[in-house]
C-alpha cells in the first residue's frame, strides 16, 4: 500500500505530467524543477513528473529525462514517470524513476488513438517491461503500475463495460505489473460507479493490488468520487495543482481534481496527508508566473482557508 505508516492518504501530484501535457504552453524546465521542489517541501511525497513520449508528439515533455534526474535528488520524494510503451519504460528506468506507470485504455478505440495499440499489443509491451525489471537488482528496480484508463467511460466509445475493466486489471497483473490503478480519464465517473468498480477489481486482483484512483473533475464530481474511493479503502489519490490537466485524445475532458481542494478536504476531515496546506497553496505562485496565459482552478485557493483553521477542526471522534 502506498500510504506510509505516518499518513492516512497519499496524495499523488500528477500536474507536471497530466496537467502540462494537456495545455499548449511549454513550461520551462527551471519552472518544472521549482514546482516539484516546492510541492515536495510542502510535504507532497509522490509526484508524477513527466511522460516518456517522443518530443515530436508532446514537446511539453521533451525534458523528461532531466526532470526525473532532478526530482530524484529530492530526499523522501517518490518520482513517478508515465510510459506509453517499452521504449519509454527503458528511458524512464535509465533516468532513475522510482516508479513507472503504463496506461491501458479499457476503450480499445481510445487505446488506438492514444497509444496506437490494441489491448493485446499493450499487454505485450507490459510483459517485455516486466521481464526487464525482473532482471534488475531488487534495490534498483522501479515499481511498475498498470493503469486502466477510460475505466468509467470514453468520449469515443461512450459506456465502458465494467467486466472489461476487471478483465484488463487481471490481465495487467498477469502480465507482470506490481499493482493496478483505475483512471477516470474522461471525467465520466460517479460515486456509485466508482464504489462498485473498486469492489469488483479488488475482488478480482486482491485488495492490496488496487493502488489508487486517478480522477478528473470534468463534471464537478471529482471530490465526491475521491471520497467514495476513500470509503472503499483506496488510499492513493491523484490530483493536479491548480486543476491543470486532461487528455488530449479525449475531447472535452479537462482538469484533474485540484490538489489544493483535495488536501483541504482530507485535512479538514482530520486525515493525515503529511502536507502543509498553507505551503501547498503558496506553490500556485510558481504556476501563475510560469504559465501566465493558462487558467488555474480551485475553490480553496480562491476562498482561502477558513478563519482559525486547523487540521480536523470540528471533527469529534469516539474515544
Ligand atoms: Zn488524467
Amino acid at each position: 500500500m502506498a500510504a506510509g505508516n505516518d499518513i492516512d492518504v497519499l496524495v499523488s501530484e500528477v500536474g507536471p505530467r497530466d496537467g502540462l501535457q494537456s495545455i499548449k504552453s511549454i513550461m520551462p524546465t527551471v519552472a518544472k524543477k521549482a514546482w516539484i521542489a516546492a510541492e515536495a517541501a510542502a510535504g507532497v511525497r509522490e509526484i508524477e513528473v513527466c511522460s516518456f513520449v517522443p518530443a515530436k508528439i508532446l514537446p511539453q515533455m521533451a525534458d523528461a529525462e532531466e526532470v526525473v534526474r532532478y526530482a530524484c535528488t529530492i530526499p523522501g520524494l517518490t518520482v513517478l514517470a508515465l510510459v506509453p510503451n517499452f521504449r519509454g519504460a527503458e528511458n524512464a528506468i535509465a533516468a532513475g524513476a522510482h516508479k513507472i506507470a503504463l496506461p491501458l485504455s479499457a476503450s480499445e478505440t481510445h487505446s488506438k488513438a492514444n497509444l496506437r495499440k490494441s489491448h493485446a499489443e499493450v499487454l505485450d509491451e507490459v510483459r517485455r517491461i516486466a521481464a526487464v525489471l525482473k532482471a534488475m537488482p531488487a534495490e534498483r528496480r522501479p515499481g511498475f503500475e498498470g493503469n486502466v484508463a477510460t475505466a468509467f467511460g470514453c468520449t469515443l466509445e461512450g459506456a465502458v463495460s465494467a467486466d472489461k475493466v476487471v478483465e484488463l486489471a487481471a490481465a495487467l497483473m498477469a502480465a507482470g505489473v506490481d499493482e493496478v490503478g483505475l483512471s477516470d480519464t474522461t471525467g465520466y465517473a460517479n460515486p456509485a460507479q466508482l464504489r462498485s468498480l473498486i469492489r469488483r477489481v479488488k475482488s478480482a486482483i486482491g485488495s492490496d493490488k488496487l493502488s489508487g484512483v486517478h480522477l478528473h473533475n470534468t463534471r464537478g464530481l471529482g471530490l465526491a468520487n475521491a471520497l467514495a474511493a476513500l470509503e472503499e479503502g483506496v488510499t492513493t489519490l491523484d490530483s493536479s495543482l491548480g486543476g491543470l490537466g486532461g487528455c488530449p485524445y479525449a475531447p472535452g475532458a479537462s482538469g484533474n481534481i485540484v490538489t489544493e481542494d483535495l488536501v483541504f478536504m482530507l485535512d479538514a476531515m482530520g486525515l493525515k496527508t503529511g502536507i502543509d496546506i498553507e505551503k501547498l497553496l503558496a506553490v500556485r505562485q510558481i504556476l501563475r508566473e510560469a504559465l501566465p496565459n493558462d487558467e488555474l482552478y480551485g475553490f480553496t485557493p480562491d476562498a482561502g482557508l477558513p478563519k482559525g483553521y486547523s487540521r480536523g477542526w470540528g471533527v469529534t471522534r469516539a474515544a
